[in-house]
């Protein structure tokens, strides 16, 4: 049998980085930045005011104070925007708004709460050393510098500040596009009556909402019977505008095994892995496209894409492939199977930092992880695991 880890690198091993693509900014986030982002300008692009009051020399207040102001006229009003702002003349002032660009002369700001607010003239009851209140061009970033390294996630504020730099567009590393499709002949829309002995297909909407939820483009294929010739003829067509393939079901040991029927001997490998739940599994190329395969019990299914797909997927589009973990200790003991890296669905309460299981360790139990919050990863050797032992919990919530 082959280990987790050495299952995680075969699919890892299958997908590549999508070419960069340059996007508006709208449609950037979340996304890996695919190069440098190098400053055309600085920020601020220019000096600028950081408070509403008055530009001025500062040798022009030097001597001003409570008892002893100074009362300068005011030549010009600048809000933020004005573009035509003449210079400061000495002895005078620009009554001035914040983000409004200096006067050429000006070296100061007294900030309006230290004057009377005049209007004509304005009375002022502080001194200001020079570059007082002013925010000064390239102080943020200068033009030319690395603003972002290529790599980061842009979240909020690497899009706030490559708008600030005047991008309209990015470079990212796209979404990979996965194929979605769900396999056997007992499956039938949610919404159709079923017959005894059917049941209402889940894998397809569950595995193309966690594909979209790692970041990547998911479609999600109409199931198939458990025919090769339905299943071929519903991949086929697709397999060139994809990246990857993930299917669900017809893999394990029994008869009417669809999807290793239609791919053994194909370029696709089934392989058992030392894991539970998720033993069957397979992976490898289908006219040289990833294909995946999982197991078709629910919890299987989903707990291998948490496993494999998951951070390969993430991986290969450069975010950060790994859930975040933590050690948690168990609120009440817990035995698992030797020789089998188990994952159990699991409820971390994080005031007390202890775990408990969901529910029993079989794989068609779908209210248990629905309820959860972490799966529970329990190493290979571990059989009887006594209350307050620590483990792994992966917060999938
Ligand atoms: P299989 O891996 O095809 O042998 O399926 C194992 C179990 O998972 C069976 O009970 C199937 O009915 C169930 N199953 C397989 N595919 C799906 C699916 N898409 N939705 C819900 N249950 C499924
Ligand atoms: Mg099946």
């Amino acid at each position: 049998m082959r280990t987790v880890s050495e299952h995680q690198k075969v699919v890892a091993g299958l997908l590549t980085r999508p070419a960069p693509v340059q996007v508006p900014l709208e449609q950037a986030a979340g996304r890996a930045l695919a190069a440098d982002l190098v400053a055309a300008r600085p920020l601020p692009a220019f000096d600028n005011s950081a408070m509403d009051g008055y530009a001025v020399r500062a040798e022009d207040v030097a001597g001003a104070g409570a008892e002893h102001p100074v009362v300068l006229p005011v030549a010009e009003d600048v809000p933020a925007g004005r573009v035509d702002g003449p210079p400061l003349a000495p002895g005078t002032a620009h009554r001035i708004m914040t983000g409004a660009p200096m006067p050429a002369g000006a070296d100061a700001v007294v900030q309006v709460e230290a004057t009377d607010g005049g209007t004509t003239t304005v009375t002022i009851r502080e001194s200001r050393e020079p570059g007082k209140h002013v925010r000064s061009a390239g102080e943020d970033v200068r033009a030319g510098d690395t603003a972002l390294p290529a790599g980061v996630v842009l979240g909020s504020a690497q899009l706030g500040l490559v708008a600030a730099l005047g991008e309209p567009t990015v470079a990212v590393v796209p979404p990979l596009r996965v194929l979605v499709l769900s396999t056997g002949s007992e499956l039938v829309e949610p919404g159709q009556p079923l017959q005894h002995g059917q049941i209402h297909e889940s894998n397809g909407i569950m595995l193309a909402s966690a594909v979209r939820a790692a970041g990547a483009d998911a479609e999600q294929l109409h199931f198939v019977a458990d025919d090769v010739t339905a299943f071929h003829a519903a991949l086929q067509p697709r397999l060139a505008e994809v990246d990857l393939v993930i299917t669900s079901g017809g893999v394990s040991a029994g008869a009417y095994e669809v999807v290793k029927d239609a791919l053994t001997g194909q370029g696709v490998e089934f392989v058992k892995v030392a894991m539970q739940p998720g033993m069957p599994q397979g992976a490898g190329r289908l006219d040289g496209v990833p294909v995946v395969t999982l197991p078709g019990n629910p919890v299987s299914s989903l707990v291998s894409f948490e496993v494999f797909l998951r951070p390969a997927i993430r991986s290969a589009m450069g975010l950060p492939p790994g859930r975040h973990v933590v050690r948690a200790r168990l609120s009440e003991p817990l035995d698992s199977p030797a020789g089998r890296r188990q994952f159990r669905r699991g409820v971390l309460d994080r005031a007390t930092g202890t775990v408990h299981a969901m529910g029993p360790p079989a794989s068609h139990f779908l209210r248990w992880m629905a309820t959860s919050n972490c799966l529970l990863d329990l190493p290979e050797d571990a059989v009887h695991l006594a209350e307050g032992t620590e483990v792994d919990a992966w917060l999938i919530d």
